[in-house]
């Protein structure tokens, strides 16, 4: 086992910077997701910690070790991808065992570590299969039990599930939070699907272009997003925004009005904006309920009732149209005029840079804050 240390890496390819200083610590034992849309750099980042991808500046620690410069095979990891690259013609018990044969292990050792693995992935009745004659998410379990069996300090995952159907990913998604409970080990994961990353991480790392956007518990980063880009991410459907300007900033709440946003009244800290400032508001579909007192308004446009419950697009005066899911089954007229009040306090705020006002949470991960909830 081992905690991780990455101090402003950068990378670049000529002249191209696609990882643009990144600081990151991984404690011992943490399950941590890289996540973030195509391109990013996630497998970049990942690549470097396996010692694929040279680091152009900063510095990566793993343990107490300097790895910038050490050969993967020394650094104590294990890495499964999205191909499973696995040799056709060997069984999958000579698949899972093959890089202890490589590494001398002894037979009777590789045989002990080939069979605790089967068995922690319960694909004992599979070893004599060759890859042909498995299914997808089989192959992908003997992929994992190839990284089991060198007892790696860090485990790095790229897009592992990304080639399986959606049934199995969830099934799978499931045996790998068990798997992390059984070993214990750190275990680094990449995905850009923002589903996998809420129920697989202890801790979400976001990346967008090569930047960290923000480091968190996944509650942290749904229901405190630092910025717009974390905002609009994180969570399905996703955020409702619209442009709004401050009528009133209180000493906790700031009053907005917009297109469709009459006078509405929002958590935030209002010595840093003041009237007349253009912000971005931004609510979850779940945290708008219809209510005819409330402050926003729209026409619908369309409903889907799906029994427990009822989605609504509301088309809002500014051309915009904003999802709305209720909870439980509303029969609602299309073409109808509703009016929606904030459920709670669930709404943030975004100043001109992008910034969450509502929170204040810094951009990076605050780890007294993760202990305190586990
Ligand atoms: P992700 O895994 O998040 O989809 P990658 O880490 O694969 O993203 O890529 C990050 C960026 O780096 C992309 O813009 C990609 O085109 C670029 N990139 C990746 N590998 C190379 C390479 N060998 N040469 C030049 N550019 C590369
Ligand atoms: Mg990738």
């Amino acid at each position: 086992m081992a905690d991780l240390k990455l101090k402003d890496v950068h990378k670049s390819y000529g002249a191209v910077e696609v990882i643009n200083g990144v600081s990151l610590e991984i404690e011992d034992g943490e399950f941590v997701v890289f996540v973030g849309p195509s391109g990013c750099g996630k497998s970049t980042l990942l690549r470097m910690i396996a010692g694929l991808e040279d680091i152009t500046g900063g510095e990566l620690w793993i343990g107490d070790r300097y790895c910038n410069d050490m050969e993967p095979r020394d650094r104590g990891i294990a890495m499964v991808f999205q191909s499973y690259a696995l040799y056709p013609h060997m069984t999958v018990y000579d698949n899972v065992g093959f890089g202890l044969k490589l590494a001398h292990t002894p037979k009777d050792e590789r045989d002990r570590r080939v069979r605790d693995a089967a068995r922690i992935l319960q694909m004992e009745h599979l070893l004599d299969r060759k890859p042909g004659q498995l299914s997808g998410g089989q192959r992908q379990r003997v992929a994992i039990g190839r990284a089991i069996v060198r007892n790696p300090e860090v485990f790095l995952f790229d897009e592992p599930l990304s080639n399986l159907d959606a049934a199995l990913r969830v099934e799978m998604r499931m045996e790998l939070s068990k798997l992390h409970q059984r070993l214990q080990a750190t275990m680094i994961y990449v995905t850009h699907d923002q589903v996998e990353a809420m129920t697989l991480a202890d801790k979400i790392v976001v990346l967008n272009g090569g930047v960290v956007q923000q480091v968190g518990q996944p509650m942290d980063l749904y229901h405190r997003p630092a910025n717009l880009f974390v905002a609009g991410f994180i969570g399905s459907p996703k955020m409702n925004f619209i442009e709004v300007t401050v009528d009133r900033a209180g000493q906790d709440r700031i009053v907005v009005s917009g297109q469709g946003i009459d006078a509405l009244a929002v958590p935030g800290i209002g010595a840093r904006v003041g009237k007349g400032d253009v912000l971005t508001l931004g609510i979850r579909p779940q945290n708008l309920v219809v209510d005819p007192e409330g402050k926003i308004h729209g026409t619908v446009g369309l409903t889907e009732r799906l029994g427990a419950e009822t989605i609504v697009s509301l088309d809002l005066p500014s051309g915009k149209t904003w999802l709305v899911v209720l909870v439980g089954d509303h029969d609602i007229a299309i073409g109808q005029k509703l009016s929606l009040a904030l459920e709670g306090d669930n709404a943030t705020l975004f100043g001109p840079d992008g910034q969450s006002l509502t929170t204040g949470v810094p951009v990076s991960g605050n780890k007294d804050m993760h202990h305190a909830a586990v």
